[in-house]
């Protein structure tokens, strides 16, 4: 099993999701008692949310890259930052590291691709859901177009991430009004629905949506697992 290195803490609501999911899927991978030979750098997410929102993404980058350096200094032979916002800036840590860093969008593009979709919804923070760095990249690597909601639920969904979600507020209010926006993709001509924050599976189910989901921290997880398992993967 090759040594996981995650760039986590944002937030820590989701890294601890992160570190169940890949558990669980060694166990079920290898069998028990087995369990996944990693290594977390976890942030303050205090400070990486203010940079974000003052728009100080040159300072954010230098922590990234920081982090990573130290993951991979302590051993890690790949490497997994544990949000789709922060992805933003996977170029930058790309260009500092030797070893791998496993891009959330490819594993999620993967995953549309064996679905056989074509055109999906993504909901996550205003930033992904917003800049080019996500949708141009499934646009260009797997041919997938991506919709958006409409800019008031996009602020709606920003809003409850970073007021509700990353604290472990979890509503049944904010839980309704995220399924009407995923209702109002579907019949905007969504095949499907990429959940692009890893806090908004802590809200939202496959269970309460008719549309099917594709959860970006399970699958980032799971895609991780079967990486650090595959013995060559140059
Ligand atoms: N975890 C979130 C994401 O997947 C949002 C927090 C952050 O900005 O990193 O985008």
């Amino acid at each position: 099993m090759k040594k996981l290195g995650l760039i986590g803490g944002m937030s820590w609501e989701s890294s601890a999701e992160y570190y169940r999911i890949i558990n669980q899927t060694v166990h079920e991978k290898l069998g028990r008692p087995h369990s996944c030979e990693c290594i977390m750098y976890s942030f303050d997410f205090g400070v990486i949310d203010k940079l974000q929102h003052e728009g100080k993404w040159n300072e954010l980058s230098a922590l990234l890259v920081d982090a990573a350096l130290n993951l991979e200094r302590s051993g890690a032979e790949f490497l997994l930052l544990c949000t789709n916002t922060m992805h933003i800036l996977a170029d930058d840590i790309e260009k500092k590291i030797a070893v791998p860093l496993l891009h959330i969008a490819d594993a999620i593009g993967k995953e549309i691709l064996k679905n056989k979709m074509k055109k999906v919804g993504l909901l996550g923070t205003k930033f992904t859901m917003e800049k080019e760095f996500y949708k141009e990249r499934l646009r260009r690597l797997f041919g997938i177009e991506i919709i958006i909601p409409v800019p008031e639920e996009r602020e709606r969904i920003h809003s409850v991430i970073y007021n509700e979600l990353i604290n472990g507020i979890i509503s049944n209010e904010s839980r309704n009004e995220f399924i009407t926006i995923i209702n109002n993709l579907r019949t905007g001509g969504a095949e499907g629905v990429i959940l692009g924050c890893t806090e908004i599976p802590l809200i939202v189910h496959q269970d309460d949506c008719r549309i099917q989901l594709f959860d970006s921290t399970r699958i980032h997880s799971v895609a991780a697992v079967e990486l650090a398992l595959t013995r060559d993967y140059s």
